[in-house]
């Protein structure tokens, strides 16, 4: 692993996400040894801040991510600060020759990345910008880093796309999904794809069914306003959720690079089986959050939320069935569902083997366990094997038993936050583990025929959930109906 070199515009320097994700992230990575001497970071954001102030923010910022380290002085004292109105033609002017300096003073040999860590609305504005003010005629490289959400539906997504790709071509434009930055996530493809034991199983012959949890215990907090244009199907589903997805189903590429493994994810979502109109109902739940309590506390309902319609037909809550109609996956459904106010914390990825096809211990009542393969994206980390094996004792009586590898306990240091990952491959110039445009636009005509059915069709048992439940009891019976049930695995 080499050390980079480059100019990061950071736009959005005195946000949350840079504050809380993306400044320990650099600096775990300048720690590490993988940002070179040669790196400078300009923060752009709207208030009136010196350089010096900046790089207070900047330390407090790694601080309270519990770094330590004795060269985040040196760290820091490679941020500058631009205070910018992102509409604002004039400044941009000031912004390129602050980069031109910094550039030469640090020998960043014209390489930039610009990451777009602002409100939505802006992205097509800046990249528009950043090409008209001549701040991506560079000799190095120009890469473009925009946070979620690419768009509200497909047609907000298209208009969006041909602004920046009017500054930027695609292999130029790295779109953040951070759940393929989990370790875990990263780990699909080395399990199916690394493993006898699995590889030649991973069809409809051996599967039974896959079910993705992305469960949260927070409600809305302060993000009302945007939560209420947006919901649990555009927030989770059509990005993170279907990510994963797609790593589960897709072929295998003929060489892991990030063409292949994009192209093969793209033919997953163009073997989605498209739902529209009054089928929605039969293959998607949503839910909404009641009032109620949670480990002991009063909690309001979604619809008493700060910023939110009290009549408010948002869901909080997806569950669905996808199905995949190509060869190795007819017939297998895949679950999914996430929301908001959920008894646990969890993202976790079940996949249920079929039955053998004679149970020799057989016993009325009593029918043996399904093979399970969890795989744990967070908050643990790792891969439980169920399987049966002989009970302890007398007689020949089968039992289940678990094969447990926790991640943690094997890498003694806490595995890399998905920012450090992402801004590094970002940095080297490995797209993989970021969002093609097909890939978004695939998946945003796939949620757009829900939201329109979900739009037209009051949802009239809302709130339809309590806080720290399982969600509503709809999403129980998805499974029901088709012989199945949610698994319970820890
Ligand atoms: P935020 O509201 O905390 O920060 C917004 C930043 O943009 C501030 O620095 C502000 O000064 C700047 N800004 C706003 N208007 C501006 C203008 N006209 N000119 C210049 N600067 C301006 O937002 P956030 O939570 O950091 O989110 C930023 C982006 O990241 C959003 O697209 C969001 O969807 C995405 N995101 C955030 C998180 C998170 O954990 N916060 C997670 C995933 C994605």
């Amino acid at each position: 692993y080499k050390e980079q070199t480059s100019l990061i515009m950071i736009f959005g320097a005195t946000g949350d996400l840079a504050n809380r994700k993306l400044y320990p992230s650099l600096y775990r990575l300048f720690r590490k040894g993988l940002l070179s001497e040669r790196f400078a970071v300009i923060g752009v954001a709207r208030r009136p801040l010196t350089n010096e102030q900046f790089q207070e923010n900047v330390k407090n910022s790694v601080l309270e991510a519990k770094e330590t380290g004795n060269n985040i002085e040196e760290f820091a004292s490679h941020f500058y600060y631009h205070s910018h109105d992102v509409t604002d033609s004039g400044s941009y002017t000031v912004l390129k020759r602050m980069a031109e300096d910094l550039d030469n003073q640090y020998g960043l040999g014209g390489n930039r990345i610009f990451y777009l860590a602002m409100a939505p609305e802006f992205f097509g504005t800046i990249a528009l910008h950043l090409k008209s003010d001549g701040l991506t005629d560079v000799p190095g490289f120009k890469r473009l880093v925009i946070e979620k959400p690419f768009g509200h539906d497909l047609a907000s997504a298209v208009e969006l796309n041909e602004k920046i790709r009017k500054a930027f071509s695609e292999d130029e434009i790295y779109r953040i999904d951070h759940y393929l930055g989990k370790q875990m996530v990263q780990n699909i493809e080395v399990i199916r794809f690394a493993n006898a034991l699995f590889e030649p199983l991973w069809n409809n012959r051996y599967i039974s069914n896959i079910q993705v949890t992305s469960s949260e215990t927070l409600g809305v907090e302060e993000r009302g306003r945007y939560y209420e244009n947006s919901g649990a199907l555009r927030d989770m589903v059509q990005n993170h959720m279907l990510q994963m997805v797609a790593l589960l189903a897709m072929e295998p590429p003929i060489k892991l690079t990030t063409d292949e493994i994009r192209s093969e994810k793209i033919r997953v979502f163009r073997s989605l089986r498209e739902i529209e109109g009054d089928e929605v109902a039969k293959y998607f739940v949503r839910g909404q959050y009641g009032a109620g309590e949670m480990n002991g506390l009063p909690v309001p309902a979604y619809r008493d939320e700060p910023m939110v319609d009290p009549h408010s037909n948002t869901e909080t809550y997806v569950a669905g069935k996808l199905m995949i109609d190509n060869a190795r996956w007819a017939g297998v459904p895949f679950y999914i569902r996430t929301g908001k106010r959920l008894g646990a914390k969890s993202t976790k990825i079940v996949v249920q083997f079929k039955d053998i096809p004679m149970n020799l211990y057989y016993q009325p009542n009593k029918p043996l366990n399904p093979n399970l393969l969890v795989i744990h994206i967070q908050p643990e980390e790792g891969i439980t094997l169920h399987l049966n094996a002989k009970k302890a004792g007398q007689g020949m009586d089968a039992t289940e038993v678990k094969l447990s590898f926790a991640n943690t306990s094997v890498n003694e240091m806490n595995t890399p936050e998905a920012y450090e990952l992402l801004l590094y491959d970002c940095m080297r110039g490995d797209a993989t583990n970021f969002a093609h445009w097909d890939e978004v636009a695939l998946s945003w005509s796939f949620v757009d025929k829900i939201s329109d059915y979900w739009e037209s069709t009051k949802e009239e048992s809302f709130p339809n959930y309590a806080p720290g439940s399982r969600g509503p009891e709809a999403a129980e019976q998805l499974l029901e109906k088709d012989g199945f049930f949610w698994w319970r695995v820890r």
